[in-house]
């Protein structure tokens, strides 16, 4: 099972305790609605950014659609061979709506959602690998609640108690994708002699995202380095494999 199910599950048990036993009208915390299945297996969701009519940033006559799908068919291949379980949100040149692809690893409740993507810049001199993970978020007036939470807790609280319990979800999971950030930026220094940095963002798959999720620009296309780099064979691999390591070191899982 997942460290981070376990992780997040008893936090959010103790926490809803804290905050029912303080409320006079509420039930005790066993009426909770947990999912009761243990997970198999650790699993990732792999996004190919872009696709179809979306072909990302073109230079040097490289889609970036094109590139972020042959990384990912290299992950989606090595994390299987580790034993993972792999989704991918598209395996050919398809468009597929932001919100579809972040809605694929919330609904499956995935261990880590990773999305590639390829930078630019009008400058060409600027290059490097960042690694994005989910900026602070308020609760929506449409948020998607977990489905681990019921909709007893959701609906029948005070804001304070939505509020509260919101925060906590996405706390746990802003914090684990800052570790699994900070992990990819170390590999990629390491195996690539790569600059990397991890920032904050709030692109719509990193903001609607309920469980740990990722954004990797691998390097800046419009940098003739760092594209003569990308679309080198053995640069792929190498750099697949950094990404490999650094899912394996963030799940805890030996390679
Ligand atoms: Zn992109």
């Amino acid at each position: 099972m997942s460290m981070r199910f376990l992780k997040y599950r008893s936090l959010i048990v103790s926490v809803l305790g804290m905050l029912l036993s303080s409320c006079s009208s509420s039930p005790n915390a066993s009426s909770v609605d947990f999912k009761q299945a243990a997970k198999p297996q650790l699993s990732v969701v792999i996004d190919a950014g872009h696709g179809g009519k979306d072909p990302g940033a073109s230079y040097f006559n490289n889609n970036e659609k094109d590139l972020n799908l042959i990384f990912a068919r290299k992950l989606q291949q090595r994390l299987k061979a580790k034993n993972i379980r792999v989704w991918m949100t598209r395996t050919d040149d398809t468009f597929v709506p932001l919100k579809e692809r972040i809605e694929l690893a919330n609904k499956l409740d995935v261990d880590l959602f990773v999305s590639l993507h390829m930078n630019a810049n009008p400058s060409n001199g600027v290059s490097g690998t960042e690694v994005y993970y989910p900026r602070e978020t308020m609760i929506g007036l449409f948020a998607h609640w977990p489905a681990m939470i019921a909709r007893s807790e959701i609906h029948s609280r005070t804001p304070d108690t939505r509020f509260s319990l919101w925060d906590l979800i996405s706390h746990q999971n802003r914090h684990a994708s800052y570790e699994y950030a900070q992990e990819t930026c170390r590999q990629f220094r390491l195996q690539l002699d790569a600059t990397c940095k991890e920032k904050k963002a709030g692109f719509v798959v990193l903001r609607e995202s309920q469980v740990p999720a990722l954004l990797l620009e691998m390097g800046y296309l419009s940098n003739h380095s760092d594209a003569t780099k990308l679309v080198d064979p053995a640069y792929q691999d190498r750099a697949v494999d950094a990404i490999v390591n650094s899912i394996l070191r963030a799940l805890r899982v030996s390679s």
